[in-house]
């Protein structure tokens, strides 16, 4: 059932979701301040539509970030990698080269041995 009001000007009843007298066009406060209320809700309601886009960007630029991080991360991960393997290496030839000149060392060593 409808809420009416009566009019305070001409004492017309009328529904009280009216802004105005429908008979003699006085404003009716409560009235126009529930469409006021309505008004500020839907432009809350507009305004945290839009808060959501930026969540949304935000969320975007997050996973840009993290993106940008992991790839970071990975270059890094390489560059230790390739760091150990390289040194493993120079270690491997570091210790062929002492081996071999060990063994050019035994030869001269036996070479004398036999020239004597
Ligand atoms: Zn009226």
């Amino acid at each position: 059932m409808k809420k009416m009001i009566v009019c305070q000007s001409c004492a017309a009843e009328f529904d009280a979701a009216l802004v105005r007298c429908p008979y003699c066009g006085t404003g009716y406060a409560p009235a126009e301040e529930k469409e006021y209320m309505g008004r500020l809700e839907e432009i809350r309601t507009e305004l945290e539509g839009h808060k959501g886009d930026g969540d949304k960007s935000l969320r975007k630029g997050v996973g840009s970030l993290s993106r940008t991080v992991l790839v970071i991360a990975v270059i890094c991960i390489l560059f230790l990698l390739g760091g150990y393997f390289f040194s493993h290496l120079e270690e491997q030839k570091k210790s062929e080269q002492a081996k071999a000149e060990f063994l050019r060392n035994q030869g001269i060593i036996m070479q004398e041995d036999s020239e004597r």
